[in-house]
């Protein structure tokens, strides 16, 4: 065999998933190869456990269709994978756990997942042998279940093999072909080189050294994870649902014979081999037990189930797994033209392995994901990524809290401050208390802002936890006079070339060949009319453009057009993030703020909504850009980084008179979602049309673009589903994203996001509604923690709906 049409490295469960359905999508012609057995890697030590209800509602989705291929594969290809379908119970061991699992219960509603909450009693009918003491009821999944690794990666492995897949073992991958950015082939230790298009990485564990090959950088790092197993206990039997207990760490199964598996995650993890990976010869191998570091979870075991203490161990199994510096996989194609990776599973590869073989055969075949897999995509990580002791930082902290309730918007601390903007230090003197995106410190809001007198708008319950009054104070300063915004880090891409217009018009739904100085909005669309991208561009010479976007987007961006972008077409793209800050400006007053440090004519006639212009504000060259995420007048300035803070003085001071405030980026949410802006990877995402979206004013007629023909079809057949804002009846009451909403008892739809319009006085979410109920006036009810709050279709957007103040 000298060519392939794919080649899966990896033959865990993953990689086997991989193959498993790619030769169902009609390519037959894949090889995987690993390097020993198939399953020697994490896969063969794997408790099985096989839990949907998971931190997305993609990766929910995701295990809940791995549970649907499980229940089929033994009659499917002969090799019986032994799923049990025993349920799980999660049970909540105090007041702030059983909040959790009633809003985690509200959102698994709006996709169909039977989760209930039961009670206490109910959970020891189905598990008698924890002790109820504490126990304040417990969240039950009836179709959770588990599995034996080997039986699931051996039947996914015999489905491709009979549908044309050829697997090699012991068959070591050493090196990776890449010709002009793009995958050529694979060398091997001990076979000819195989040619390819198309390489996927699912090297578990050792992706990062595979990746290496390719010039990749994957940040998986390798953590040991340990379980019991004990000798038969008595009472435990057969049809025991799984069991997690989180507040004691810990989690079980039945095991063959009336055993207990009992594992957990502790809060001093073990990293093994984080900076260069596992050794050559690691296969079909477990690290040595570690009873000491197993001690708080045996302790919190013992006292959920005291037979326990009785029990005879078996063994102790201390095995290692790829975790991840966000706690989520990492999917998708890399910076390398058909390089594929798919790894770090963070101990749930077994649960996951069906829903990423989907997802990885789809995006390798069709271009791209069905579901929006955003965060599991490795477009997330940015370059800084490289550095293994960050990645492990990051790691180390997710897995150490893996098993904490982790309320909205709370913060990592690991790893910082990494990106700082260069008024870093006279952020921090004003207070400000930063949050962190993509390695960047933001500020969410400032010290100095706050105010007692808006006390009383502290939303109720978690919304309420991390909040400030400075956020009510920002929000309506900024509404009410002047707003400073420093947002350096949004990412910043430089498309240049005589190819740059016509690139960008093939790739972007709005016309953006406009004369030099507009600002165009517009989304980037996948074949299937779904959203990419979300991103402003000005057209700075005619054959330069900038883009600006989301900070945690840039990579996701730039990789998105990398792929579209022909080797032969005239066209450089370049990320100039770090190159250039950005201050926002916005409020009625911004106009004489900005107007006393610059010549510039900042009239409208001379310097409309929408434009870009070059002009000197204090002493700092910038460009100044006449938009807004906020709904305000006013405009971004980008200045180079080393006159950053000197024009942050000159505003500070001359905004002095006016009552400007410096603000953050919680206001800037609450101001945008006011006015009915949406957010790229809540509201909208590569799963909505602009048309559902309500963003068909932001596409151009008579143009082509990636993506028309499937927004020309939805037009003729119509949407049947739209984004709405909803108002809710209790100001105080705020969605935190994913809750159910209700017409007449039944669901209908779910909260993208939400927040507290202060200007208004209200509480807002937006969410897609079937058309139907779509109409201002509409009452439904938002499901929040369980309980049911009223709430209104509002008319879209509610605040300033002529746009009378942005152009102003
Ligand atoms: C103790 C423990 C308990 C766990 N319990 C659960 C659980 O209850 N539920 C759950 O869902 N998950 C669980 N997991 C996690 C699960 O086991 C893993 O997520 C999953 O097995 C990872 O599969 P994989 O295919 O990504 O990696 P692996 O199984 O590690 O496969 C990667 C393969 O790549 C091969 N390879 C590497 N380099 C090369 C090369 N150069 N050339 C060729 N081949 C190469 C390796 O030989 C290996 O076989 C657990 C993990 C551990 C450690």
């Amino acid at each position: 065999m000298d060519e392939a049409r794919a080649i899966v490295i990896g033959g865990g469960v993953a990689g086997a998933s991989i193959a498993y359905h790619l030769t169902e999508l009609g390519w037959n012609d894949v090889l995987l190869v690993d390097r020993r057995e198939l399953t020697s890697g994490s896969t063969f030590h794997s408790a099985g456990l096989v839990g949907q209800l998971r931190s997305s509602v993609t990766l929910t989705r995701m295990m809940m269709y791995g549970v649907e291929l499980y229940r089929r594969l033994a009659e499917e290809t002969g090799v019986d994978p032994a799923w049990h379908e025993v349920g799980s119970l999660r049970l909540a061991s105090s007041k702030e756990r059983i909040e959790e699992l009633r809003r985690l219960a509200g959102w698994g509603q709006t996709f169909g997942l039977p989760l209930e909450i039961v009670s206490t009693d109910r959970a020891l009918e189905l598990w008698p042998l924890f002790d109820p003491e504490g126990v304040e009821g417990a969240a039950y999944l009836p179709t959770d279940g588990y599995v034996d690794p080997n039986g699931l990666t051996s039947a996914l492995a015999e489905g491709a093999k009979r549908r044309g897949a050829t697997i090699w073992t012991n068959a070591r991958v050493t090196g990776i072909d890449v010709d002009r950015g793009r995958v050529a082939g694979v060398r091997f230790e001990d076979r000819d080189p195989v040619r390819t298009d198309v390489v996927v990485n699912a090297g578990g564990m050792y992706a990062n050294q595979l990746g290496r090959l390719a010039g990749v950088e994957v940040p998986v790092v390798p953590f040991a994870h340990q379980y019991l197993l004990t000798k038969p206990i008595e009472g435990v039997r057969p049809e025991f649902p799984t069991m997690r207990d989180p507040d004691r760490l810990v989690y079980f199964r039945q095991e063959a014979g009336g055993g207990l598996v009992v594992g957990g995650y502790e809060r001093n993890p073990a990293p093994w081999s984080w900076q260069d990976g596992p050794p050559d010869d690691f296969n079909n191998t477990l690290l040595p037990d570690d009873w000491d570091r197993f001690e708080p979870l045996a302790n919190g075991a013992f006292s959920l189930v005291p037979d326990l203490q009785k029990a005879e161990v078996v063994r102790m199994i201390n095995g290692p797994e790829a975790f991840t510096p966000d706690g989520e996989f990492v999917l998708g194609e890399s910076d390398v033209r058909g390089f594929f990776v798919a790894a770090g599973f963070c101990a749930h590869g077994i649960a996951g392995a069906g829903g990423v073989g989907k997802v990885m055969a789809e995006w390798i075949a069709e271009g791209e994901p069905e579901l929006d897999v955003w965060k599991m995509d490795i477009r997330r990580f940015g370059r800084h990524y490289a550095s293994r002791r960050y990645a492990l930082a990051r790691a180390y902290e997710v897995y150490a809290t893996y098993y904490d309730i982790h309320y909205p918007n709370e913060e990592r601390q690991a790893g910082r401050p990494l990106k700082m903007a260069p008024t870093y230090g006279r952020l921090s003197d004003l207070g400000a208390e930063f949050g962190e995106k993509s390695g960047w410190e933001r500020p969410n809001w400032f010290g100095s802002n706050e105010d007692e007198r808006y006390e009383e708008l502290r939303p109720r319950g978690w919304a309420g936890r991390h909040w400030s009054t400075a956020i009510a104070a920002e929000h309506l300063a900024t509404r009410e006079r002047a707003g400073l915004f420093d947002e350096s880090s949004f990412a910043k891409i430089e498309v240049e070339g005589t190819g740059a217009c016509a690139f960008l018009q093939r790739l972007c739904a709005n016309d953006v060949d406009r004369v030099v100085g507009t600002i165009v909005y517009t989304q980037m669309l996948n074949r299937r009319g779904g959203i990419e991208a979300d991103v402003t561009v000005t057209r700075l010479s005619e054959d330069l453009f900038r883009i600006v976007t989301g900070t945690a987007f840039g990579n996701h961006d730039l990789g998105w057009m990398r792929k579209h972008l022909d080797p032969d077409e005239r066209v450089r793209l370049r990320d100039v993030t770090g190159a250039l800050a950005c201050l926002g400006l916005w409020g009625p007053k911004a106009r004489e703020v900005l107007g006393s440090v610059t010549d510039a004519d900042l009239s409208n006639e001379a310097f409309p909504y929408m434009t870009a212009k070059e002009i000197a504000a204090g002493d700092a060259p910038c460009l100044a850009a006449r938009v807004t995420y906020v709904g305000e007048l006013g405009w971004e300035l980008y200045p180079s980084v080393e006159l950053a803070v000197s024009l942050w003085d000159a505003l500070v001071e001359a905004g002095h008179p006016h009552g400007l405030v410096p603000a953050g980026y919680r206001a800037i949410d609450s101001l945008r979602l006011e006015k009915g802006y949406r957010a790229w990877g809540s509201d909208i995402t590569p799963e909505d049309t602009p048309l559902e979206a309500g963003l068909g004013f932001a596409i151009a007629a008579g143009k082509e673009f990636v993506g028309r023909d499937a927004i020309e079809r939805l037009r003729a057949e119509g949407i049947r589903r739209r984004l709405r804002t909803l108002v809710l009846s209790d100001p105080r009451a705020m969605c935190l994203s994913n809750e159910p909403v209700f017409s007449d008892g039944e669901v209908v739809a779910r909260v993208t996001s939400g927040g507290i319009g202060y200007a208004l006085g209200t509480s807002l979410a937006l969410a897609y509604l079937p058309v139907a109920l779509a109409v201002s006036g509409t009452p439904l009810s938002v499901d929040l923690f369980g309980e049911r709050v009223p709430a209104v279709v509002g008319d879209d957007p509610l605040y300033d709906p002529k746009g009378e103040r942005i152009r102003g």
